[in-house]
């Protein structure tokens, strides 16, 4: 089987990894001529580690990012206070990873793209798609070099304004608000402490102002900062006279601004998310306001979902991807919405993020099910003691690209290649479980 992932951002290089390492015949081309090179989405959620875990480089990906920082608040230049987005929680057995981590997206492309070339295969800048044809049996694309290629699956994670989504003619639907134009990007700003946060406004309008997050690896923070004109300055000098408006003059002084973009809020959903034989995924499939930190994350988790489901290849399994992937990504717009909705209204709650933003809690059950752990939940961590006695978590034999088999004190033997036998009473509490049950894992971490 071969495919062909078009676009090599955050989601085209998970469906990347998890092909090639189900030793599926890949490639992963990119129009652009370069590596994006900006923080974008640096939000990284909970259930997104634990994606990153089983790809094989959250440690990578916790060494590099920092957690969600202090926010200093200033309102006419005075310190009126300091919060968080989310409070730290400490880990506990079936959750490794209850907090958020702040990781530039080109760093996280960057960790992704490594993984990906261990598996020999590296992105193809400046190729793109500019054409496609289907039948039952496979899939013809045109690339921007001129070449032709035949494969058996093709996959549109090539952005908002996906090329494969708009040639298949699947609608886009939602709203994109031109009455708010946000400047965002990446500076270096002398003067601020780069341990924490900021947020500078006036008293008289506390929820429009700038906001400065610091980013790990050197000495930039991520910035958002309100445009009233159409015609807004997006040069240093024009950011800088915002700085000043916002948090009074000489407080900071910017530098190495490396990237910049005027942002939109942009809240669409695509009505289908397959034609045949070609799949769309990420930003091809919905696009979200950052308030809530979830495009990326979502993106990543729609590779997650859909790998295995590609190497799969049966229809029963690949007809699951649109109503799992879809009902979820309206669900997350739902929330990215909502706070985007509190932000504009000045409601301070939009700074903070509730349980739904950390994406635990995804789930393809069925929502008249009201037991506590079904078909469809995120499988939890378990801590494990293994036949020799050590200490192993449940994640730990969950990495890989295979299904796992939960069997609770069996008193069978059995033939799966991941059968793991469970004794301990804390997995047991954790997955409700009785003697002699068994669950089935999917290879995406979920309750078959
Ligand atoms: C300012 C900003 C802040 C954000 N903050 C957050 C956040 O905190 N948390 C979060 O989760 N998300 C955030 N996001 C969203 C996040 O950046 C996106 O959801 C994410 O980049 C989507 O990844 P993707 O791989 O689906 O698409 P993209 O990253 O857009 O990648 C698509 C790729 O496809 C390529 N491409 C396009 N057309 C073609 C073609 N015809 N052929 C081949 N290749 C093509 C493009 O060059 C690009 O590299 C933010 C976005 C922005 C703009």
């Amino acid at each position: 089987m071969n495919v062909l992932i078009a676009g090599a951002g955050p989601t085209g290089l998970t469906l990347g990894i998890e092909l090639a390492r189900r030793g599926i015949a890949v490639r992963v081309i990119d129009k652009a001529t370069g590596f994006f090179d900006g923080s974008r989405g640096d939000g990284l959620q909970p259930r997104t580690l634990e994606v990153l875990e089983d790809l094989g480089v959250v440690d990578q990906v916790l060494e590099q990012s920092i957690a969600i920082p202090l926010m200093k608040i200033y309102l006419d230049g005075e310190l009126v206070g300091e919060r968080r987005m989310a409070e730290p929680v400490d880990p506990t057995p079936d959750i490794p990873y209850p907090n958020a981590r702040m990781l530039g997206q080109s760093r996280t492309e960057k960790i992704l793209r490594d993984k990906l070339a261990e598996y020999g295969v590296s992105v193809e800048l400046d190729t793109a798609i500019v054409g496609f044809n289907q039948t039952d049996d496979s899939v013809t694309a045109e690339l921007s070099t001129g070449e032709t290629v035949e494969i058996d699956y093709l996959v549109g994670a090539d952005g908002g304004r996906s090329f494969v989504r708009k040639q298949l003619g699947i609608a886009f639907e939602g709203t994109t608000d031109e009455s708010i134009r946000t400047l965002l990007g990446d500076v270096a700003a002398d003067g601020l402490d780069h341990e924490v946060g900021y947020w500078f406004a006036t008293k008289d309008n506390p929820m429009a102002g700038i906001a400065m997050t610091p980013l790990s690896g050197g000495d930039q923070f991520q910035f958002g900062a309100p445009l009233d004109a159409d015609d807004a300055d997006t040069s240093i000098e024009g950011l800088q006279a915002l700085v000043d408006k916002y948090a009074g003059a000489g407080t900071a002084k910017l530098r190495d601004l490396t990237w910049s973009t005027v942002w939109r809020p942009n809240v669409r959903l695509a009505a289908k998310f397959r034609v045949g034989r070609v799949f769309i995924a990420g930003d091809a499939a919905h696009v979200h306001p950052p308030t809530g930190g979830q495009g990326l994350n979502t993106g990543v988790q729609d590779a997650y979902n859909l790998g295995w489901k590609l190497a799969d290849g049966r229809e029963e399994v690949l007809a699951t991807y649109e109503t799992e992937r879809r009902t979820n990504a309206m669900r997350v717009l739902g929330i990215s919405e909502d706070l985007m909705q509190k932000h504009v209204e000045g409601d301070e709650s939009a700074m903070e993020r509730g349980e739904n933003t950390r994406q635990l809690d995804v789930s393809y059950r069925d929502p008249s099910d009201t037991r506590p752990l079904v078909s469809g939940d995120r499988a939890p961590d378990a801590p494990l003691v293994d036949a020799s006695g050590n200490k192993v978590r449940l994640f730990e034999l969950f990495r890989g690209p295979h299904e796992t088999l939960l069997r609770f004190s069996p008193t069978t033997p059995s033939t799966h290649a991941h059968a793991v036998d469970i004794t301990s009473p804390e997995a047991f509490a954790i997955y409700h479980a009785q003697p002699g049950d068994e669950i089935l894992i999917r290879p995406d971490g979920y309750l078959a």
